[in-house]
């Protein structure tokens, strides 16, 4: 498959998410809804069935309000609405894992809203020690059970260690494709790179590698371009909607690196190798965790931030600042404050998934374009 072939599937997926699930049905296939960002996806994997991400969509929520203030982000108001709304119909069960106070309210809710969806709790503790990982693997323990009961059959340590690969092999592929898509700047534009990493969450992940395996191949055989406009860092959740990214590439900016949720966060830290216990194995990931989500009192996300914007020269980053979610906001002073030691200016923009005009948007992003040169 050439180059387009390949991304035109990528971007098809992560602009369907709805005709995904449907094909992942009509083959017969269990899909388990997997709320960001750690959802322990390899366990549903394990199981023979197929973990899909929920992100929420652009949409303007009203059953939702119901449950949440006004103030909860929202990702968590458009996922419940999707929820409420029978969008999410087909999926066999969800896990989301009660990683912030919003996380935490929304079980409830679901449970109380979504009754025909089986809902699955996950705990991860902000003690990142041993004794921290050992109480996680207990977690992981239960949820692997609740889903043994939902595919209707035992998932053995052989499953949990096969499932492991997999996604280690698509951390890599994932890694890969960041690096090389800095040669191809002209073909991996903001909003393509930015359907390429979401695409993830919404096919199976040996599916997933295999087209990912295509891509960096074929990109590593087409002749590199020198890209004269300006390279931003990502951080933050999520970067959209993909007007956002479209005014980037309207200024001359490209995308070389990012660290969001939605995005290469989770790519940070692969599953421990070796053959011991695959569920301790498996909550060992956490551990090493960088993300505004995980209690870190090095904050060394900021330092990884800081490399970084060196290893890919980045002129500037944006923080897309989910709206109302506390936890980035602790992040943002001190990742600003590092980067503008080494240079690096920093752009705050607060992303909504609520339809609305872009235009405020259009300005702030025009103007920092023009800022770095
Ligand atoms: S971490 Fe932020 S974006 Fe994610 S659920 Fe919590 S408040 Fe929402």
């Amino acid at each position: 498959m050439d180059i387009q072939a390949i991304l035109s599937q990528l971007s098809f997926a992560a602009e369907n998410p709805r005709k995904m699930l449907e094909e992942q049905l009509a083959q017969g296939k269990k899909v388990v809804g997997c709320f960001p960002s750690y959802t322990p996806e390899e366990l549903v994997d394990a199981a023979g069935m197929v973990p899909f991400g929920v992100w929420g969509a652009q949409m303007e929520p009203y059953l939702a309000k119901k449950y949440l203030p006004v103030f909860a982000c929202p990702i968590l108001q458009s996922s419940l609405e999707m929820g409420l709304s029978g969008k999410l119909d087909g999926l066999s069960a969800v896990v989301i894992p009660t990683l912030c106070d919003t996380f935490r309210c929304i079980t409830q809710d679901w449970l109380a809203g979504v009754p025909h969806i089986p809902m699955i709790p996950v705990s991860y503790p902000q003690n990142r020690t041993d004794a921290g990982i050992r109480f996680l693997r207990s977690e992981f323990a239960v949820v692997k059970g609740k889903l043994e009961e939902v595919c209707g059959h035992p998932i053995t340590d052989e499953d949990i260690k096969k499932s492991i690969r997999v996604y280690n092999e698509h951390t890599a592929v994932m890694r890969e494709f960041t690096a090389v898509a800095n040669e191809h700047l002209d073909i991996i534009d903001p909003v393509m790179r930015h359907h390429v990493m979401k695409s993830a969450w919404f096919m199976p992940k040996a599916e997933h590698t295999r087209l990912m395996r295509e891509l960096v191949t074929a990109l590593k055989a087409t002749q590199p371009t020198c890209f004269k406009g300006r390279r931003v860092l990502l951080s933050g959740i999520a970067a959209e909607p993909d007007s956002l990214l479209q005014i980037l590439t309207d200024n001359n900016v490209a995308v070389v690196g990012d660290d969001l949720a939605q995005e290469s966060r989770q790519y940070t830290a692969p599953i421990p190798e070796g053959q011991g216990d695959p569920l301790l194995r498996l909550a060992g990931k956490w551990r090493g965790q960088l993300c505004s989500l995980a209690h870190d009192e090095g904050k060394g996300r900021v330092d990884m931030l800081v490399d970084m914007a060196n290893v890919t020269s980045a002129d500037g980053m944006i923080f897309c600042q989910m709206k109302f979610c506390d936890p980035e906001e602790y992040d943002y002073p001190l990742i600003s404050r590092a980067l503008k030691e080494i240079g690096v200016p920093t752009l705050c923009l607060e992303v909504d998934q609520q339809p609305g005009s872009t235009e405020q948007i259009r300005t702030r992003l025009q103007t920092f374009a023009e800022m770095l040169g």
